[in-house]
């Protein structure tokens, strides 16, 4: 298998030039494009990887996953799903424009900003609190309490975010957050900073691959409902506005983030973590799309 995964990154290593390495944060520009990285974690606990797998980068819009499961956990699904929608968007990850329109109450899901935000600020903690949570959470259902945000990375995105603060802002005015904006920020821009590595992604997507299993400490979880509500959100917005076709043509539920990363959730088998850090013009691991489609078609992993 691990021989497989190195084809799988080398039939792809070309697709590097189709993609530019996000620079709108500026720490994030440092990142090298040709460090390629697979990471395939099966539900029997063997890992396979290839490449740069261990190779660190920022979890960005990934931890959006873990900011729903946790908001999922605090406040059960009717609440969340009060204040941010089920649906799907064509518009940028980091749009702000609908959300003035009178007919439009809350964001479309919890894969773009405005709806990653309301999910963080749903996180049960007061300031640090808040934020302590969702890295536990993250070491634990990574299974490496080595886990830890960038702090070079962190203040380029809080000095930056000007957007996601007109967004809190914006959501605070329509009554959709409770609570001290900039607190609910630090948050976000904290949480999009962890640092993962290929193999973290594969565990966490391995995790929820087994119906989020271990989650005892948090009290009585139903817990296939949960899995079901993440990976049918991955399923339709997981990949910015590519999610549709990138369904059809690689059918696994993931996330991605414009760190480069990309996380997969086969049901019942695997999780995938892969890392290239090129995007294309959807903010997509250009690579990462590439390994995965070959992924789903030489394993036969597609859903569809
Ligand atoms: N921290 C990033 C932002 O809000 C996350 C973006 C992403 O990965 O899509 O701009």
């Amino acid at each position: 298998m691990d021989n497989l995964l190195m084809e799988i990154i080398e039939r792809n290593r070309n697709l590097v030039r189709n993609g530019k390495v996000a620079d709108y944060i500026p720490a994030l520009g440092k990142a090298n494009p040709e460090d390629i990285g697979v990471c395939v974690a099966d539900l029997e606990g063997n890992i396979y990887k290839a490449g740069k797998y261990n190779k660190k980068f920022t979890i960005q819009s990934i931890s959006k996953v873990i900011g729903l499961m946790l908001a999922l956990i605090d406040n059960g699904q009717d609440r969340v799903f009060e204040k941010v929608g089920y649906e799907g968007t064509d518009e940028p990850f980091n749009t702000l424009y609908k959300l003035d329109l009178p007919h439009v109450f809350k964001p479309a899901n919890p894969m773009i900003n405005s709806g990653a935000i309301i999910t963080t600020s749903l996180v049960k903690g007061n300031g640090e609190e808040k934020f302590e949570r969702i890295l536990a959470l993250i070491r634990k259902i990574a299974d490496n309490p080595s886990i830890d945000y960038n702090h070079e990375v962190y203040m380029s995105e809080k000095s930056t975010g000007h957007k996601n603060r007109a967004m809190g802002y914006m959501m605070k005015s329509m009554g959709l957050i409770n609570g001290d904006v900039e607190s609910i920020l630090d948050c976000y821009f904290k949480q999009c900073s962890i640092e993962v590595d290929a193999v973290d992604l594969s565990k966490i997507g391995a995790f929820i691959a087994n119906n989020c299993k271990g989650l005892d400490a948090y009290g009585k979880i139903d817990r296939e409902k949960l899995t079901s509500i993440l990976v049918g959100i991955m399923s339709t917005c997981g990949m910015y506005n590519f999610s549709s076709r990138y369904a059809v043509e690689v059918g696994i539920p993931s996330k991605s983030g414009v760190g480069g990363g990309i996380m997969g959730v086969v049901k019942s088998k695997m999780g995938i973590g892969v890392y290239g850090p090129a995007l294309d013009e959807n903010g997509n691991s250009s690579v990462g799309y590439g390994i995965m489609k070959d992924l789903s078609r030489e394993l036969k992993l597609n859903l569809f």
